[in-house]
C-alpha cells in the first residue's frame, strides 16, 4: 500500500477508560478496523478530551501521557502509549486551518488524553504511526468543527489518518443513575438512546449534512443524548474530512452510552465508501 492511498476519516466511540480491559464488542470492533484500512502514515486525534476555544495543535515531538480519569482499574493509570508526534505534520495541520480562516493555537507540552490513546491502544497497539492532537471547541457548533474537517481533508489524501474520538451518545449522569454498575453494563438501550443512535447512522447514510450540522434542533432527543456535545463534536470534523459515511459499528455501554463508529469516504469517491 502507498503512502499517499487515501485514508478514510473514522469517527469512534472511545467510552470509558476501561475499555481496553473489557471484553466487549466495542474492543473487539476497534482492534479490527486498523485491518479494514490502508496503513496510515500518521494519525490527527481530534479527541473530545482535548478542548480549547479555538483549534489547538500539538506540535510536541514526544507525547507523554495524561490520565484524565478517577477511579478505574490502577493497571490503566500504569499504562503508556508511546506514539511519536510530528511536528512537521503538526505545522501542517496549522497551516492548512489557518488557510482556511481559523484562528489556530500551536501548543506544546500537551499529553495524550484517554480519548486518544484509549482507542489507539486497541487499533494501533504497536504504537508506531505518530500521532497529531487537534482540540474540540465546545463553544463552537457542529458547523465549525464540519468546516474544520473540510480544511483537513487533504490530508487524507495523503495517506493521514484522521480519527474523531468521542461518543455518539453521551448522557454520563443517566448512565450512572440509579446505582447502575460495571455488571449493568450490557442493558438494553431506552428508545431516546436507539431512536437518537438510528437517526443519525440515517443521516449520515444519507449524507445529509445540513440536518446532521443541525441536530441539536432535528434529532430525537438530542440535548437529553448530549447535555453538552463535545464528546459528539469530533463526528463533525470526520464529516467534514470526508464524503458520503457508513455507520461500521455499533453497540451500547450502560444501555445509554452509544458506542458507534462511522467511516467516511473521500469526497471525490461519492458514494463509494468501500474506496
Ligand atoms: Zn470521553
Amino acid at each position: 500500500m502507498s503512502a499517499t492511498e487515501f485514508v478514510p476519516p473514522l469517527f469512534v466511540s472511545h467510552g470509558a477508560p476501561d475499555l481496553i480491559l473489557q471484553d466487549t464488542p466495542t474492543r473487539d470492533f476497534l482492534a479490527g478496523v486498523a485491518a479494514t484500512l490502508p496503513r496510515p502514515k500518521a494519525i490527527v486525534s481530534i479527541s473530545a478530551h482535548f478542548a480549547s476555544l479555538r483549534p489547538a495543535v500539538v506540535v510536541d515531538a514526544a507525547p507523554e501521557m495524561i490520565y484524565d480519569f478517577g477511579g478505574f482499574d490502577p493497571a490503566l493509570y500504569e499504562m503508556v502509549y508511546p506514539a511519536p508526534g510530528e511536528p512537521a505534520l503538526a505545522t501542517r495541520v496549522g497551516e492548512l486551518l489557518t488557510a482556511s480562516g481559523q484562528d489556530v493555537l500551536l501548543v506544546e507540552g500537551r499529553g495524550y488524553d484517554h480519548g486518544t490513546w484509549v482507542p489507539l491502544e486497541v487499533m494501533y497497539p504497536a504504537a508506531d504511526i505518530p500521532v497529531v492532537q487537534l482540540s474540540v471547541q465546545p463553544r463552537r457548533d457542529p458547523a465549525h468543527h464540519f468546516a474544520v474537517g473540510r480544511a483537513l481533508a487533504p490530508l487524507a489524501d495523503e495517506g493521514v489518518l484522521i480519527l474523531g474520538s468521542g461518543s455518539l451518545t453521551h448522557n454520563l449522569h443517566e448512565a450512572f443513575a440509579g446505582g447502575r454498575g460495571l455488571r449493568s453494563r450490557r442493558i438494553a438501550p431506552p428508545a431516546w438512546t436507539s431512536e437518537f443512535a438510528e437517526w443519525i447512522a440515517e443521516k449520515v447514510a444519507a449524507h445529509d449534512v445540513e440536518a446532521l450540522l443541525d441536530y441539536r434542533t432535528r434529532a430525537p432527543h438530542a440535548v437529553r443524548n448530549h447535555p453538552t456535545d463535545e464528546h459528539l463534536l469530533p463526528l463533525f470534523v470526520a464529516l467534514g474530512a470526508g464524503g458520503a459515511g457508513l455507520r461500521i459499528h455499533s453497540d451500547y455501554d450502560f444501555g445509554v452510552l452509544a458506542m458507534d463508529a462511522y467511516r467516511f469516504a473521500s469526497p471525490r469517491v461519492g458514494a463509494d465508501v468501500a474506496a
